[in-house]
């Protein structure tokens, strides 16, 4: 008798279960449907996959012998930044290089490919979806749902439009959520700054960031520290010359810097609680590439970081870098 290999055998059985729709959703009695986030296309499929999945292999088998009709389809999620990446990884790309529409069709291709093999596993795995109810969260059926739930949202008065700080990744070139992002450490400086107050004096602020120094809108001072009584004066930023008010704020970190910081529109999420709470004025200077806006006069266009040293260099020769710390870790997000 011929002799057939374990892999030769589940590979006819598992064409034979597709191709005889013996997991087919035939929609007749009671419907119990198994639908959730469907994986990224975002690589290979993982451990995390399998495990998720036979559970719900379990559940569909289980309901089917109890002669309910099961719903359980498949679906990809390639409609995301995540896909866009790999599309770029995969054929050394670029998005920017690209119109929208050619990007998308190089996305199609890529995903597709990785579809093709996420399907082969699935299969060969003998889990029970209907393979006759795939979806693709790029799919015109799917744009179409989540169009139609949006408007239903807008009716419902629960959608609204606004100017907003967002988190933004100045490669991928655009806003990112906060669930894609992962804080880092890393080391940096901490500056002492020296700035002119309008009428008379001065007063030192602490930063990690004097790159922001354009985009300063206001100085905040702690209540209780022994400066508080700068607060109402006006003071004058250092190199750029603009004059900010110097207001009170309980929120400023005392045991960090000096009492005193400089808010910049944005350096952080205090800078925007401030902005909303006290109405300050929006300086960007930084653009969406990343880059100096002109806000930073001669230093437009220089990187974050060349603008960094560049300015910090310019405030010691100006005199009004009063102290440098090296070294000290920050949150930097990535
Ligand atoms: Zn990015």
């Amino acid at each position: 008798m011929e002799e057939l290999r374990t892999s030769e055998v589940e590979r006819k059985w598992q064409q034979k279960w597709v191709e005889q729709e013996t997991y087919a959703y035939d929609g007749n009695s009671k419907v119990y449907a198994i639908d959730t986030p469907p994986p990224t296309v975002s690589g290979s499929l993982h451990m995390g996959h399998l495990y998720q999945h036979t559970l719900q292999d379990f559940a569909a088998r289980f309901r089917r012998m109890s002669e309910e009709s099961v719903l359980f389809p498949f679906g990809y999620d390639d409609n995301g930044i995540a896909s866009e990446r790999l599309t770029e990884k995969e054929l050394d790309v670029e998005h920017q290089d690209f119109s929208r529409r050619e990007f998308q069709d190089k996305c199609r291709e890529v995903c597709r490919d990785y579809e093709d093999r996420f399907t082969e596993k699935m299969q060969g795995l003998g889990f029970s979806m209907d393979w006759n109810n795939t979806y693709k969260t790029i799919s015109p059926r799917v744009q179409r749902t989540s169009q139609l739930s949006f408007i239903d949202l807008y009716e419902k008065g629960r959608e609204y439009r606004e100017e907003a700080p967002t988190i933004w990744c100045p490669e991928c070139g655009t806003a990112i959520s906060q669930v894609e992002m992962e804080d880092d450490e890393e080391e940096t400086g901490f500056y002492d700054i020296e700035f002119d107050l309008v009428s008379s004096g001065g007063f030192v602020i602490s930063t990690t960031r004097p790159e922001l120094l354009p985009a300063c809108v206001a100085v905040f001072v702690h209540p209780d520290s022994d400066e508080s009584h700068l607060a109402g004066e006006r003071a004058e930023v250092p190199l750029f010359g603009h004059e900010v008010p110097i207001m009170e704020d309980e929120r400023v970190d005392m045991d960090t810097g000096s009492g005193l910081v400089m808010c910049c529109t944005f350096g952080d999420q205090t800078d925007i609680e401030w902005y909303r709470a006290h109405d300050l004025d929006l300086r960007v200077a930084i653009d969406e590439n990343g880059r100096m806006t002109e806000l930073a006069e001669d230093l437009e266009g220089m990187s974050t970081d060349e603008a960094n040293s560049e300015i910090v260099d310019r405030l010691e020769d100006e005199n009004h870098l009063v102290g440098r710390r090296a070294d000290i870790p920050y949150d930097k997000n990535p």
